[in-house]
C-alpha cells in the first residue's frame, strides 16, 4: 500500500467511534463511583441552601435598623446545625455563626469584624448593614428538581460532592469496559526477567495499562502471546471470551511473524482497516466481531512502545470514552511552538512536548525526533502534540496544536 492511500487519522477514529454501542449501566454505592461516568441525569431533591444561610459569623438583623453606630440587643443565637426559633425584631439581633439559619425577621448578616461588643448583650455596628448582606437564600444556589449533573460527566471529587448534596448514596454510571491487555512476540519476557541476548522486557503492558486505568477500564492482564498463529488464536479467543475490547501490542506489521491479523481472521473478526497515516503508529488495525450476542472490538497495536502508546492514546482512549456514553473526539489545545518546525510527510505525526514559558507566555516545546522504540525519550514529554499529514515548516510562535488529554 502507498502511503498517500493510506486512511487519514481523523477518518480512522470515525470508523472506530462509528463502531460503538455504549456499554449497559449500572447502580453502585457513590463511594465506588470517583472517576466512573455518570448514566443518568441527577436533578436537586431539595433546594440549596435548603434554608437561609449566614456566609459570616456575626449577627443577625433587619437591615432597616443597621445604621452606623446603631445599638442592638441580642435575643438569641443561631449556631450551625441549632437553629433560633423566634423572630427578630425592631432593635434586636441574634448571634449567627457560618452555616446556622438566619433567623425570621433578619435580613443581613454584620460580620463580628464589624461589630463592637458592649455590656448587657448588646452589639454596636460599626458599619451601615445592607439588605441580604452576607444572607445566601434559600435555593439561591440550586432550586429543588433542577437539573445539576448530566449524563456522559465523570464522576470527579467535586461531582461525587455534588451527588452527595443531593442525597444521591447510590448512582447509575456506565458498565466499566473490560480490557483484555494481550502483549504478542517471541522475545517479550516480563518486568522482572533478565533479558537474554536479543529478547526485551514488556514494557507496552504496563504503558498501556498505565494510560487505560484513569478512563474507568477494567483492565485484565493475559499472558505475554507467542508468534504463532495457532497459539496466538487460542489465546486471543480466551482473553477476548469475557472482555469488551482486546488490546494486542506487536505481531501487527508486515514482518514473517506477525500473527495478529490471521489470529483475528480466525477468530471471525471484521477488520475495519489496518495502517493508517501516522508516524509513529502506521500498522495499527482495528477490527469488531458479534460474539454471545454482543460487539466486541479489537485493536491490534503496533509492538514499538512508541507506537503502541500514541496509537492507544489516539484510539483506544476515545473509543472506551464513547462506550461510556462519553464525548469521544480528541479535545485539542493550541498553543505558539517555542523552536521552529519542519514540514511533515504524507503522515500525520505526534509527538511529545513540554510547555515552556517564553515572555510570560505559555508555549509548546516539541521534541523534534523520536524514535518509535524510544519510550524513555518520548517519556520526557508531559503532553501529544499533533501535527497534520503535508505541514509546511513553521517558525517560532506559529501554533501547533496538543491533546489537551491524555498526557504521556
Ligand atoms: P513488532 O510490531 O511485533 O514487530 O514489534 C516491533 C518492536 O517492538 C520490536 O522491536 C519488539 O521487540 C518491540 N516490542 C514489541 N512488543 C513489545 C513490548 N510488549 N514491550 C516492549 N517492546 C515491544
Ligand atoms: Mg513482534
Amino acid at each position: 500500500m502507498t502511503t498517500h492511500s493510506l486512511l487519514a487519522i481523523d477518518e480512522a477514529l470515525e470508523r472506530v467511534l462509528a463502531t460503538i454501542t455504549p456499554l449497559p449501566s449500572e447502580v453502585v454505592p457513590l463511594l465506588a463511583a470517583h472517576g466512573r461516568v455518570l448514566a443518568e441525569t441527577v436533578r436537586a431533591d431539595a433546594d440549596v441552601p435548603a434554608f437561609d444561610r449566614a456566609a459570616m459569623d456575626g449577627i443577625a438583623l433587619r437591615a432597616a435598623d443597621g445604621a452606623v453606630g446603631a445599638e442592638l440587643v441580642q435575643v438569641g443565637e443561631s449556631a450551625a446545625g441549632s437553629p433560633f426559633s423566634g423572630t427578630v425584631l425592631a432593635g434586636q439581633c441574634v448571634r449567627v455563626m457560618t452555616g446556622g439559619v438566619v433567623p425570621a425577621g433578619a435580613d443581613a448578616v454584620v460580620p463580628v469584624e464589624r461589630i463592637e461588643r458592649l455590656d448587657g448583650g448588646r452589639y454596636r455596628l460599626l458599619e451601615a448593614a445592607r439588605p441580604e448582606q452576607n444572607v445566601a437564600r434559600q435555593g439561591s444556589e440550586v432550586r429543588a428538581h433542577a437539573v445539576v449533573l448530566q449524563p456522559g460527566l465523570t464522576i470527579t471529587g467535586a461531582r461525587a460532592g455534588v451527588l452527595a448534596t443531593y442525597g444521591r448514596d447510590r448512582v447509575r454510571v456506565a458498565r466499566r469496559p473490560i480490557v483484555a491487555m494481550v502483549p504478542t512476540g517471541n522475545e517479550i519476557v516480563p518486568v522482572e526477567a533478565t533479558p537474554a541476548r536479543g529478547q526485551v522486557r514488556d514494557a507496552n503492558r504496563h504503558a498501556l495499562t498505565g494510560l487505560l486505568l484513569p478512563t474507568g477500564a477494567d483492565v485484565r492482564q493475559h499472558p505475554v502471546a507467542t508468534d504463532e498463529i495457532a497459539a496466538l488464536t487460542a489465546a486471543l479467543t480466551l482473553a477476548w471470551q469475557d472482555a469488551d475490547l482486546l488490546v494486542t501490542s506487536g505481531g501487527v506489521s508486515a514482518g514473517d511473524y506477525d500473527c495478529v491479523p490471521p489470529a483475528l481472521a480466525a477468530l471471525g473478526a471484521t477488520v475495519h482497516f489496518h495502517k493508517i497515516a501516522i508516524k509513529p503508529g502506521k500498522p495499527l488495525l482495528f477490527a469488531t466481531r458479534e460474539h454471545a450476542g454482543r460487539r466486541q472490538y479489537a485493536f491490534g497495536l503496533p509492538g514499538n512502545p512508541v507506537s503502541s502508546y500514541v496509537c492507544c492514546a489516539l484510539f483506544v482512549l476515545p473509543a472506551i470514552a464513547a462506550l461510556q456514553g462519553q464525548p469521544a473526539h480528541w479535545q485539542t489545545l493550541t498553543l505558539p511552538t517555542a523552536a521552529p518546525l519542519p514540514a511533515t510527510g504524507p503522515r500525520a505525526e505526534v509527538l511529545p512536548a513540554t510547555l515552556v514559558d517564553i515572555a510570560g507566555r505559555t508555549h509548546a516545546h516539541l521534541q523534534n525526533f523520536t524514535s518509535s522504540a524510544d519510550l524513555t525519550r518520548f517519556s520526557q514529554g508531559d503532553w501529544l502534540a499533533l501535527r497534520p499529514p503535508h505541514a509546511t515548516a513553521i517558525g517560532a510562535g506559529e501554533p501547533v496544536v496538543l491533546l489537551a488529554s491524555p498526557r504521556p
